[in-house]
């Protein structure tokens, strides 16, 4: 069932949970515009209301290409809505190959990104200070976007600048400063985070559990350990950039205007082939000449408003619903009616209330519209069999699981690093083909996604192969 919270737009899928509540795919069902929407009940979490009143002070006053557009906030009694910018390319750690990575041209695109949305929410005397693959969002032409503004702060207002006390973030992503619960800076403390990332994009793993003298794989990198994991997967330019921003003392650490002119920054790097990425398939690449890419390039960038001229949306919308759990219960089409399009876009219906600034139109279909995931597959099953099959299967690896609807397990089990991991496992049909969609509740990205990696080989058997021309990319 659709649940509609505002007159024509309906909640179609959820994108993600986080701490205070649920991120939804919100659809207009006339324009077929997308908005996510974070959702937060205050009354279940009470302290959430000075986080979010801060989050959306941050968020509402950045705009840039690198950071996801924040359109606007209501609140309903006790529930607050935040509308955002839809990544309908789902999130940077899906596109990492757990302990192996990426190949350097698609990884330093991504740092180039990621280092722009920065040095901007810097120039704007902002510090995210949670930067995760997992804040790391991707849009429908794979450009990276910035989210979660739940930790971001204020360091610099009117010229002056002044020092964080706040010990926060991931842990395996936080500067050692960050930790020492000593005041600390702002900027350098971020960068690190971005380098953490680079490291993750490179090598499919992170580099410590923390980085305090405690952990034996901090201590070696200060060593200079180099031929230990990950540093042994990492090529020697980046290395070289790695060792002037993995550096304890925060003075030290490369700024960004030093990070810009390093040779393994501004070096153009030839991709043989095509990326390599977690499935092996050609056009689950990135940045590959996929049908994702081309189905999904028909974006409107047309602001709010105006004419949006040749754009056009599909001529017949597909009989998709899902229920709030992002639950999809009855399904569309085939690729003829993805293919499909022909009415313009309505760009002046597409506001969601008088506080929406405006979002940009788009003609992607709903079925276009889900977030793209590598973490899915398609089985050869139905229902009922899919369901014991993952039964069996998660049961064969110790994970705790629970029945959260019909076609929705949620499955507890403890990483490598012993901390909780939790993953919704949903069955979606899409007519004529069964999708199980995997989707990270709470925990670390990377580790969620070898986790998956694991049940799909335990599944193979059950495993189909993708029907061609399928928009979502899953894994094959
Ligand atoms: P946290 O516990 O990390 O603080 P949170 O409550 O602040 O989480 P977010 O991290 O903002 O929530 O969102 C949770 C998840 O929802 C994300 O990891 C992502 O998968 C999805 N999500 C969030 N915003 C968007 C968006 N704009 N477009 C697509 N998906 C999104």
């Amino acid at each position: 069932m659709v649940t509609a919270f505002v007159d024509g737009w309906d909640f179609v899928q959820v994108l993600g949970e986080g701490a205070y509540g649920e991120v939804k795919l919100a659809v207009n069902n006339e324009t077929q515009e997308a908005v996510a929407v974070k959702i937060i009940n205050l009354e279940k979490t009470p302290t959430a209301e000075e986080n979010v009143r801060k989050e959306v002070c941050v968020h509402r006053m950045l705009t840039h290409e690198a950071i996801i557009k924040f359109y606007g906030f209501r609140k309903d009694g006790k529930i607050q809505y935040l509308f955002l910018e839809y990544a309908c390319g789902g999130e940077l750690f899906d596109r990492i190959e757990p302990d192996v990575g990426m190949s350097q041209a698609d990884a330093q695109r991504y740092f180039r990104q990621l280092v722009a949305g920065v040095e901007y929410l810097h120039s704007r005397g902002v510090t995210h200070r949670d930067l995760k693959p997992e804040n790391l969002l991707l849009d429908d032409v794979d450009k990276l976007k910035i989210s979660d503004f739940g930790l971001a702060t204020v360091f610099r207002y009117q010229g002056r600048v002044r020092m964080l006390e706040k010990c926060c973030g991931t842990v395996p992503y936080v500067a050692p400063e960050v930790l020492s619960r000593r005041p600390y800076s702002a900027e350098p403390a971020d960068i690190w985070s971005c380098a953490v990332v680079l490291v993750a994009l490179l090598a499919g793993e992170l580099p410590w559990d923390e980085p305090t003298y405690g952990c034996q794989e901090y201590c070696d990198w200060k060593d200079c350990k180099i031929t230990l994991t990950p540093w042994n997967k990492i090529d020697n330019l980046a290395l070289s950039l790695l060792r002037k921003l993995l550096v304890e003392n925060a003075s030290k650490r490369y700024k960004m205007e030093q990070i810009k002119k390093h040779q393994w920054f501004t070096k153009t790097f030839y991709k043989r082939g095509l990326s390599r990425v977690a499935s092996g398939s050609p056009t689950d690449s990135p940045s590959g000449p996929g049908v994702f890419k081309r189905m999904c390039s028909r974006v409107d960038t047309t602001p709010p408003g105006c004419s949006p001229g040749a754009t056009v949306s599909s001529s017949q919308p597909m009989a998709y619903r899902a229920d709030s759990q992002g639950e999809v219960t009855e399904s569309g089409t085939g690729e003829d009616h993805l293919m499909s399009f022909s009415q313009p876009v309505q760009a002046d219906k597409m506001l969601l209330s008088s506080q929406i600034q405006g979002t940009p139109g788009s003609s992607q279909t709903p079925m276009q519209k889900l977030v793209r995931r590598m973490t899915r597959f398609f089985v050869k099953t139905c229902r009922d069999e899919t369901l014991s099959e993952m039964y069996k299967v998660f049961d064969s690896l110790t994970y705790t699981w629970k029945k959260s609807s019909p076609s929705m397990l949620t499955v507890t089990t403890k990483d490598k690093r012993n901390n909780p991991l939790v993953f919704k496992a949903c069955i979606i049909d899409m007519g004529d083909n069964l999708l199980v969609d995997f989707r990270l509740s709470k925990g670390d990205g990377l580790e969620f996604k070898k986790h998956f990696m694991k049940v799909k080989d335990r599944m193979k058997a059950v495993i189909r192969k993708a029907p061609p021309m399928w928009p979502l990319h899953p894994t094959r």
